[in-house]
């Protein structure tokens, strides 16, 4: 009961603070939870506090839901211009496998969208339903079935607030109920 109360658009917020307080922590274990699929090429510099070096920056998390009834639980996300990074988390709390009721979450400019998914349809589903390459997608996850999960992590840099922004699945048939508007604030 006590996680549905903090479920909506509080969580980025929070987060957002927690990472930003955390950086400037000492404790190298701090790091561990984002870069997990990450090769450690260069042991030697993982104890070095990274000052120079790519910082994480500001994380912000944006949590969505879809479902078998080809929803996703927000119309609208939002995310402060101060995030450098935005980690976003879409669930599937259905139950449908992927080749009949799948999703995925795919950041363009509005203006981009329709030719992103016709593009994606032809591309079919072992692509899952996106052009492989396609320049015009800002970010996107893999498509999931019922009850999985799935993360992307994308750099907020080159995007702005004054531009319009959508985001939405590409599984065939399903823009036209999932789709959302995804707002950057200054
Ligand atoms: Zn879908």
């Amino acid at each position: 009961m006590t996680v549905r109360i903090m479920s909506k658009a509080t969580i980025g917020v929070v987060v957002t603070f927690v990472l930003a307080t955390s950086a400037h922590a000492n404790k190298p274990a701090a790091a561990k939870q984002s870069e997990t699929s990450k090769p450690s090429a260069g042991a030697a510099q993982t104890n070095k506090p990274a000052k120079t070096t790519k910082s994480a920056g500001k994380v912000c998390e944006l949590r969505i839901n879809s479902n078998d009834m080809m929803q996703f639980d927000k119309k609208k996300l939002t995310v402060a211009a101060t995030c450098q990074r935005v980690r976003l988390v879409l669930h599937h709390t259905g139950k449908l496998p992927k080749a009949a009721m799948g999703h995925n979450w795919v950041l363009t400019k509005a203006a981009d969208k329709t030719a992103v998914v016709a593009a994606g349809v032809s591309a079919g589903l072992k692509n899952g339903y996106l052009l492989p390459d396609d320049k015009r997608i800002i970010a996107k996850t893999t498509m999931i079935g019922g009850g999985e999960k799935t993360t992307v992590e994308f750099s907020l840099a080159g995007l702005q607030a004054q531009e319009s922004y959508n985001y939405f699945c590409t599984f065939p048939g399903h823009v036209g109920l999932m789709t959302g508007e995804f707002i950057i604030i200054k």
